[in-house]
């Protein structure tokens, strides 16, 4: 899932999975909306999340600010998009689009939730990709059996029980609030480009020693979803209780073009297509790897063993077998 890479190596020590997810779709025979008429008064000095009106079925994406520049694509009805208005115009932050801008008269911004109070109903999509599903438990805790699982962009409603767990409608059980994105029903259109509200700060004290590409040191500031952080916190004391120090990370939340940055430098063996990365939802973190560090997060290694014995009980499990091609170092948080 992940496609961290050795600093050193001339090659990559362990095989990366591989999931070559198409890039999102762009729908070109649907029927495309005229530029917006009128004028919006509406400017951001600042990057907004907002999202392609439902009933527009392709929204035209261009190289500039107007109807007259050069059209290099389309938006699907119901897709998230980051990006900073101006006079009518979005230009996109983030995404495979990023440096282009689409009609901000299509659009509705997405602002931060409100706190939902326990009782209030919600609404949203499991936000996990890569073929993790989320965990439905039977009880509002990670210790409770796992009696089924959702797939990702699955929709759900439920109560809000507390600042973690949600109560299905319906069939019931419960899921981790944060393995559930409100953004948009096309979650790979908010994959790697989740606005600064939807994420949190992971502790520095959780930062690997080691420099990694692209561009993080032992003070980058990594961010992870907000019901992670947390559960990580708590993984984390226990780890230091058992280890005397904290499990290193090298890697946590990744946008969208950091996400292209390694699906261009390893290819689609060792990366996933931008868009299709637990990291790009804030659910994925790789503990640290890099060439000529401790075994600790090998397979068979102390700190492995450990996070595979423990991980579960703070929502974080490793999709690989022991031992495989897979990542020994990479937890997805999947409720
Ligand atoms: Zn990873």
């Amino acid at each position: 899932m992940s496609m961290s890479m050795k600093k050193v190596s001339t090659a990559p020590r362990r095989t990366k999975l591989a999931l070559a997810v198409a890039a999102i779709a762009v729908s070109t025979t649907a029927a495309v909306p005229q530029a917006f008429s009128a004028t919006p008064t509406a400017v951001s000095t600042t990057v907004v999340g907002a999202r392609v009106l439902a009933s527009v079925s392709s929204l035209n994406v261009r190289t500039g600010p107007g109807a007259a520049y050069t059209r290099v694509g389309a938006l699907s009805g119901g897709s998230f998009v980051l990006g900073v208005v101006n006079n009518g115009w979005l230009k996109i932050s983030s995404g495979p689009y990023a440096g282009r801008y689409t009609s901000a008269g299509y659009l509705t911004v997405v602002k931060p939730p409100a706190t939902a109070a326990a009782g209030s109903t919600v609404t949203g999509w499991v936000a996990l990709t890569g073929g993790i599903p989320a965990n439905v438990h039977t009880a509002p805790g990670f210790k409770y059996t796992v009696g089924r699982t959702l797939a990702s962009g699955t929709a759900i409603t439920g109560k809000v029980v507390d600042a973690d767990w949600i109560r299905l409608n319906g069939t019931g059980g419960y899921v981790n609030r944060g393995t559930i994105e409100t953004l948009s029903a096309n979650v790979t259109s908010v994959n790697g480009s989740l606005p600064a509200w939807a994420l949190c700060p992971v502790n520095r004290a959780y930062n690997s020693p080691q420099p990694f590409d692209p561009g993080y040191t032992a003070t980058t500031r990594r961010y992870l979803n907000c019901n992670a952080v947390r559960s990580l916190d708590a993984l984390q004391s226990a780890y230091k209780a058992a280890f005397g120090h904290y499990a290193s990370i090298d890697l946590a939340y990744r946008t969208y073009s950091e996400q292209q940055y390694w699906y261009t430098t390893l290819g689609p063996k060792y990366a996933n297509a931008p868009g299709a990365s637990n990291h790009g939802a804030g659910l994925a973190v790789d503990f640290q790897e890099w060439e000529g560090h401790t075994t600790e997060f090998d397979w068979g290694g102390a700190g492995s063993n450990w996070l595979r014995a423990n991980g579960g009980k703070y929502g974080f499990t490793q999709p690989y077998a022991y031992g495989t091609d897979g990542e020994s170092y990479h937890f997805n948080f999947a409720g």
